[in-house]
């Protein structure tokens, strides 16, 4: 296997050992097939690598790992390579090659009688959904990136999404794994057991670790439930303070059929409405701030609309919504759902877009977003805050775009300097600087920044001890020594 892309530093006898192991068909090297895979997700970065890998078995990834092992060569994991803090691409002077878990995609088993589903890394979450809808089952995790992320990426940076105060986190829907450790053993913890008590709970150690300790190749997977009946709503807030009481109404109302709280600021619906296609304003007038939120149960003659409709009188009866509407149909309800995930797609045709996925506690969020606004404000004269995501468990992806009299450059140069200040004030409300996104590289001095030094250490030892090498995506999460 020759070809003029192959780095130097990679050692032939690595090479003709790889392709042993995995097949030519499973080794990338030209420098034009490379490239999709080193543009990251926001095209802040673009990657450096001369050699991509795309095994097809957990076998294959364990005969990769085993090699670079040997040869001290790093290797970044990358799934649907949708992560937004640039964890899936290696950086010049990292000396790693890619492992792309895209082939690794079998549906390997369904119990719907133990709720549980086994995958391999690769499977697309739209596919895990879909399957688990065709047994009558529900995976809810829900994100937008849903159509291209893989479940391997979602594990390792404990994704979010729209379903967290119904279903939790990733964490929560994972009950075994299957990892291909630093030194190339594969840990086989594909067990589909609600209670396992023998002690250190290492997949909650691999569940967001972002690919630093090792690749996640399979998971065991919790399924719920289908939901039988679904209520979506879009409401106009009298303003942000009224935020907090609905959702403590919703609570109280609808208790745990309660699966999405999303806040949308006016901007973002103008951001989508404009470039967004196919999305239409659900409520006529402006407002300067909308709920999105839905609820669901899987009981078949269950009382869900009557209770969303008396939850909706009780909000205008305390003038917390100015107005709503209640989705008559499934079309309706997804039509609310585009205007949402617009939001996020939309930023970047406003011109640079300088962001933050934070977390502060849910009862801080107007107060965060209020005094987050004034300092950007202050900072740049005509910044366009946009503030949106999922009230519902504190989540706020905090987005800035740049005033429209600005040059796109002289704003985006700014980047850190925002970042501090909006940082600093989420460090005040006791929060988190990174809530789904995860490190990568892009926040990893950041995170150092504010973490505490035991806790750094802590997490340091940890990395140490399960990859004394360093090769597990280096650079990434922790600052190499
Ligand atoms: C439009 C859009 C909306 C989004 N919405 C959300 C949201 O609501 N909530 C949310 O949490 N995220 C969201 N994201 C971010 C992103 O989709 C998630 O982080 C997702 O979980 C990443 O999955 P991936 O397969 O694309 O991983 P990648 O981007 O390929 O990788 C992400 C990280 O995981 C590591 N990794 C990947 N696969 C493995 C593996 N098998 N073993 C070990 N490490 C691995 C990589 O090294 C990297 O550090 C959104 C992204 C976009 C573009």
């Amino acid at each position: 296997m020759t070809d003029k892309n192959i780095s130097p530093k990679l050692p032939q006898k690595f090479l003709s050992d790889l392709e042993t192991a995995i097949g030519i068909k499973a080794i990338i090297t030209n420098h034009d097939d490379i490239a999709p895979y080193m543009v990251e997700q926001r095209g802040r970065f673009v990657g450096e690598t001369s050699l991509v890998v795309t095994p097809q078995t957990t076998q294959e990834v364990s005969d990769v790992v085993k090699l670079c092992a040997e040869h001290s060569i790093g290797i970044v994991p990358q799934g649907g390579h949708t992560g937004l803090v640039s964890g899936g691409i290696p950086f010049a002077g990292d000396n790693a090659i890619v492992l792309n878990t895209s082939r690794l995609n079998k549906i390997r088993a369904i119990d719907p009688v133990n709720n549980t589903m086994i995958v391999e890394a690769g499977c697309i979450l739209q596919t895990i959904q879909e399957h688990a809808d065709n047994h009558d089952r529900l995976f809810p995790l829900s994100l937008g990136a849903e159509g291209s992320c893989q479940i391997g990426g979602n594990i390792a940076t404990n994704a979010g999404g729209i379903n967290v105060i119904r279903y939790g986190n990733t964490r929560q829907l994972v009950l075994g794994l299957e990892v291909v450790t630093p030194t190339g053993e594969i840990w086989n913890g594909l067990r589909a057991l609600q209670k396992d008590n023998t002690g250190y709970d290492l997949k909650q150690l691999y569940i967001g670790s972002e690919g630093t300790l090792g690749i996640i190749t399979a998971a065991v997977l919790q399924l719920f439930p289908k939901p039988k009946e679904q209520q979506t709503a879009i409401l106009a807030l009298t303003d942000l303070d009224a935020a907090l009481p609905l959702l403590n109404q919703a609570q109280e109302m609808l208790g745990d059929a309660l699966t999405s709280f999303e806040l949308l600021p006016r901007i973002g619906v103008d951001f989508s409405l404009k470039h967004g296609q196919g999305v239409v304003d659900p409520i006529e007038g402006r407002y300067d701030w909308y709920i999105l939120m839905e609820a669901s149960v899987s009981l078949t003659d269950s009382n869900l609309k009557a209770l969303f409709q008396n939850y909706l009188e009780t909000a205008f009866e305390k003038n917390w919504v100015q107005d709503g509407v209640l989705a008559q149909s499934k079309a309706q309800s997804d039509s609310f759902w585009l205007l949402r995930e617009n939001i996020t797609l939309c930023q970047k045709a406003e011109g640079g877009s300088i962001k933050h996925d934070i977390s502060v506690p849910v009862s801080s969020v107007p107060a965060f977003i209020k005094a987050a606004n004034e300092a950007v404000r202050k900072m740049i004269p005509g910044i366009r805050p946009h503030p949106f995501g999922h009230l519902g468990d504190g989540n706020i992806h905090y987005n800035l775009s740049q005033p429209l009299d600005m040059d796109k450059q002289d704003y985006l140069d700014r980047w850190e300097e925002v970042n501090r200040v909006v940082h600093d004030i989420v460090h005040n409300f006791n929060g988190s600087i990174s809530a789904e996104h995860g490190i990568g590289r892009v926040k990893r001095d950041e995170n150092q920044h504010y973490k505490s030094p035991v806790e750094m250490q802590l997490m340091k030892n940890i990395k140490k001890s399960l990859d004394p090498k360093g090769i597990m995506n280096p650079g990434k999460l922790i600052r190499p020594n």
